[in-house]
């Protein structure tokens, strides 16, 4: 149990001696870290006056409908109050990750900020040292599934609203493919249920999600399926580079590049799928799996990154080519040592 009785009488007496609270999340914003800071922004807003979400950057496009998505403040966008909000915090909630790299240029703030911190968040190997309290579990399916138990917890289900309950089914949606992965239990179909008998529209946020493609958007996916895509049969590894001028061409936007490496996936024959994107100057690599082959080990030994078993990515300081070049160098070597599971 994650949620344990000693663990949330110790959240509400944070929660209750706080002055202002500020909810972070990971860089590079994905549907579970904006759903899951609404759902507990819009949950602590009935029990405390002064709370804001700051996240390093902004949220994708194909999330502004949710409710309170223009109150996200973002250090990208205005770094001077970002950094007034951390100095004026007492507490700090970390969620959807669990070391402090994960927020970017906001590390420096979470890491000297004196305020008490929250990490509620389903990554493995969490780094215990910068929190006060730890909500981690990393066979749960998403930080928004985790809001949602938090608030069973505490006893006050009844407090779940729609702005709520969208925020959560977003989260839980966006990091389950759709309530397809095998992090989805039977506790997930029943939040799922819950969220609906409270009158959720679970057809109207699928569309809002994944109906709502700019012609860029799919032009780019088309692109780098027809021109990008690399599929080594010996090994059923597949995968797509896009450039900085690939994704100037086609006028890309954050968000735009979601999933496509989960349609890598999708090929007959392909067991792990990497995605490799020029951005900022650096190589972001997203990298997928079925079954049991463990991405987040090969994204944290060779990528600086992590992840989970099936979904894992890290990133590689230098030219797309090289870090191509770097994959299939390691690439035999991964296979080899996984062949049980390949
Ligand atoms: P995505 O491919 O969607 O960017 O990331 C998939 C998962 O990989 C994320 O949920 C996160 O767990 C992990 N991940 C992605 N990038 C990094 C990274 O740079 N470092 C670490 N530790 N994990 C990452
Ligand atoms: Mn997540």
């Amino acid at each position: 149990m994650t949620f344990t009785p000693d663990k949330i009488e110790e959240f509400n007496h944070l929660v209750t001696a706080a002055s202002k609270i500020i909810i972070t999340a990971h860089k590079s914003p994905d549907g579970d870290s904006i759903g899951s800071s609404l759902a507990l922004y819009h949950y602590l807003k009935n029990e405390h006056e002064n709370v804001v979400i700051c996240h390093p950057d902004k949220a994708p496009h194909f999330l502004n409908w949710l409710t309170g998505f223009d109150e996200i403040e973002t250090y990208e966008e205005s770094p001077e109050k970002i950094e007034n909000h951390f100095i004026e915090a007492d507490l700090i909630f970390c969620l959807d990750y669990n070391s402090p790299g994960r927020i970017g240029k906001m590390d420096d703030l979470l890491e000297k900020s004196s305020a008490k911190k929250i990490m509620i968040d389903h990554h493995r190997d969490p780094n215990v040292e910068f929190v006060d309290l730890m909500f981690s579990d990393h066979t749960i399916c998403s930080t928004a599934q985790m809001i949602f138990e938090l608030i069973e917890a505490r006893q006050t289900l009844f407090q779940i609203d729609q702005a709520i309950a969208e925020s959560i089914y977003t989260g839980i949606i966006t990091d389950t493919g759709s309530f397809r992965f095998s992090s989805v239990t039977p506790k997930t179909h029943e939040i799922g249920a819950f969220l609906i008998n409270k009158g959720l529209s679970h057809s109207k946020i699928h569309e809002a999600i994944f109906d709502n493609n700019s012609e860029n958007r799919v032009k780019l996916t088309s692109f780098a399926m027809l021109e990008k895509l690399v599929v080594l049969k010996e090994f059923n590894v597949g995968y797509i580079s896009l450039s900085a001028n690939d994704l100037d061409r086609f006028d890309a936007k954050k968000g735009d590049t979601e999933g496509l490496v989960n349609q890598v996936l999708s090929l007959e024959g392909v067991k792990m799928a990497v995605f490799f994107k020029e951005s900022d100057g650096i190589i972001k690599i997203s990298m997928r799996s079925q079954g049991e082959i463990p991405v987040n080990n090969l994204a944290r030994n060779n990528f600086h990154g992590g992840g989970h078993l099936n979904a894992a990515g890290g990133k590689f300081v230098g030219k797309l080519e090289d870090a191509i070049q770097k994959f299939v160098t390691i690439l035999p070597k991964f296979v080899e040592e996984n062949k049980s599971v390949f």
